[in-house]
């Protein structure tokens, strides 16, 4: 009996290929505001991560953005402030999209999973990021789903693999989608770094050469690569 075929992506720079076709979030019900959708998205009980975190964080910035940013989850600033991209990971977003000419207010923030999903630290009382389950990220593909279905970006940036979960439906090493140019149903979706995981490289030099990839991607989002 044959393997499941594997699915050719139409790439950008060369052909890459993953285990199956890639499919943009497919939400629920009926079509809501983006107001309605943060009014519900703030008793969401989809998944369990609701139970330990101090609040959803939904996306925010320009409504009919034409590029929408997607993370990977909550963070715990993030959890505190009830706001996308506002601690270390952040910051280093900004230098990026400042790098890449690209205006943060004429973007659109948001994450693939919108509760923060932590451990107790049991040398101190800070609280550990944990990498969200497939089946948790599933369960936010209904709020994602419905931000890409109302924005309609033009361009949609997966930053980390649990965005290329989220955005896509499919769990692929990073390395092999990166820079990877996908059209979906009218949207353009590539792959980049998560900041937060440019921030954890040992050294100085690979921070430095993952930065310039990460601002090289959102160059080619945003069209204003040289
Ligand atoms: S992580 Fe997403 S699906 Fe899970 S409870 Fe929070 S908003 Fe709902």
């Amino acid at each position: 009996m044959l393997n499941a075929p594997a699915y050719a992506l139409a790439a950008g720079r060369e052909n890459r290929v993953i285990a199956r076709p890639p499919q943009l979030a497919r939400p629920e019900g009926h079509a809501p505001t983006l107001a309605q959708l943060r009014a519900e998205a703030a008793s969401c009980t989809r998944c369990r991560l609701y139970e330990r975190a101090t609040q959803t964080v939904f996306g925010e910035g320009r409504g009919a953005a034409p590029l929408m940013l997607v993370g990977e989850q909550a963070g715990d600033r993030e959890d505190r402030l009830g706001r996308p991209f506002v601690g270390p990971a952040g910051h280093l977003l900004q230098a990026a999209l400042e790098e890449a000419g690209i205006d943060r207010s004429q973007v659109y923030l948001t994450n693939a999973v919108k509760h923060f999903k932590w451990r107790p630290d049991p040398r101190s009382r800070r609280r550990l990021h944990s990498r969200p389950s497939a089946s948790e990220i599933d369960a936010c593909r209904h709020w994602l789903g419905w931000e890409i279905r109302l924005l309609r970006p033009r361009t949609i940036v997966c930053l980390g693999a649990i965005a290329v979960r989220g955005v896509l439906g499919v769990t692929t090493p990073l390395r092999q989608l990166r820079g990877t140019v996908l059209e979906l149903e009218g949207t353009r979706v590539l792959v980049s770094l998560h900041p937060a995981a440019v921030l954890r490289l040992p050294d100085e030099e690979a921070r430095s050469i993952a930065f310039a990839e990460l601002v090289e991607d959102l160059r080619l989002a945003a069209g204003t690569e040289t």
